[in-house]
């Protein structure tokens, strides 16, 4: 086609902005008034869309929120807890933290459990808390902790959210798409995810996906005008629009990778495209000698850490370099007490991509003056 571009850009093995498809690409490149006709059609069809994939229609509906992913986590915290509210945070990772931080920064009363990033917080620990302090009003969890590719398990953490009867809320970001989830089982009341993740779309807005009688309940508490995910909620539904500026190329590169997501046969088999690149990956890496840092069991395969290699040869900042001039972008790492660096598994890649960035890996190894066993 004489409209693909003759660059071809770098592979992106990170946790997101992930690589699109060409047709996801091409989506953009139309310019749609907000108030159209045609774009509020958009808008309707991914919110239906998101809702059907996780869902009851009739109980759960979709908002979509402007910004980062991180926005949209702002946009649930300064928006659902009541002002004598309290949250409680399971944290194993980055992503947790940021969660606190938050809560912290709207004067949000908050708990925390935090567990080491190689674990996932104790189901248990999590029973005591709730049994002991009635203050708690709702639960917040990462699903998958990016920080390490840990999965966490929402059902367990849901059941017993329920059980003493608080509000859960699951930040889904980087597992939505990839991992089937559905929220009535899981009890979750207010699920998060961004466009630039395992849907594959492009960055410019994140989406809540909340049980609707949860989110009709929350009038009334929302510390800013910009992130208020009632006033948000009530705006799509009166006319289908965003309240301010919506992102239209975003959402209009967002409808098309839904579209793409379901061609490929749902979350089930996008899940098992990624399953299979974290595979490769674990193979190949294990053959050069990368250790992961998570034991296999806790294993998500959106993303995974490896330790840096033990050789007084090897230099990170190097390493991502010669990796990055071949054309292969990979990620840093995040731990708080560990040297690792990540390689997502998400995104318009395959196997071939995945082959191509190993024989990538071990030619850098050998520049490097690295040889292994
Ligand atoms: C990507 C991600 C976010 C949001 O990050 P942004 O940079 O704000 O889009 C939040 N939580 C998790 C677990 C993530 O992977």
């Amino acid at each position: 086609m004489n409209t693909l571009p003759s660059w071809k850009d770098k592979a992106l093995f990170t946790p997101g902005p992930l690589t699109t498809s060409q047709t996801v690409k091409q989506a953009m490149l139309r310019d749609l008034g907000s108030r159209d006709i045609e774009f509020i059609a958009v808008i309707q069809a991914i919110r239906q869309q998101l809702v059907a994939l996780c869902a009851d229609p009739q109980a759960y509906t979709a908002v979509l929120m402007p910004g980062s992913g991180t926005s949209g986590i702002e946009a649930i915290l300064s928006s659902v807890l009541p002002p004598d509210g309290k949250l409680l945070i399971l944290i194993n990772g980055a992503y947790g933290e940021r969660i606190r931080k938050i809560a912290g920064i709207h004067h949000i009363a908050a708990a925390t459990l935090v567990f080491p990033e190689n674990t996932q917080p104790d189901a248990a620990a999590l029973a005591a808390a709730l049994e002991a302090d009635a203050e708690i009003t709702h639960v917040a969890v990462v699903h998958c902790e990016t920080t390490t590719g840990i999965l966490n398990p929402i059902e367990v953490y849901g059941a017993i959210a329920k059980k003493y009867a608080r509000t859960y809320i699951v930040d889904a970001m980087s597992s939505f798409g990839a991992y089937p989830i559905n929220l009535p089982s899981c009890g979750i009341d207010f699920l998060i995810s961004s466009a630039n993740k395992c849907v594959e779309g492009v960055p410019g807005f994140s989406f809540v996906v909340a049980r609707t009688a949860a989110l009709t309940a929350i009038r009334g508490f929302a510390r800013t005008l910009s992130l208020d995910l009632l006033a948000q909620w009530e705006g799509l539904e009166r006319d289908g629009q965003f309240r301010f500026t919506p992102p239209t190329h975003a959402l209009l590169a967002f409808h098309q990778a839904l579209h793409e997501l379901e061609q490929e046969g749902g979350i089930v088999a996008r899940g098992e495209r990624y399953r299979q690149n974290y595979a490769i990956t674990l193979t190949s890496m294990h053959m050069m000698g990368f250790r992961p840092y998570l034991d296999e069991d806790k294993r998500g395969y959106t993303i995974t850490s490896f330790y840096y290699p033990e050789h007084p040869q090897f230099n990170f900042r190097v390493f991502y370099e010669q990796l990055s001039e071949k054309g292969y972008v990979i990620y840093p790492g995040k731990l708080s007490h560990a040297d690792c660096f990540r390689i997502g598994h998400i995104g318009r890649l395959g196997a071939g991509d995945v082959r191509a960035l190993m024989a990538a890996i071990a030619d850098t190894l050998h520049e490097m003056g690295i040889t292994n066993a």
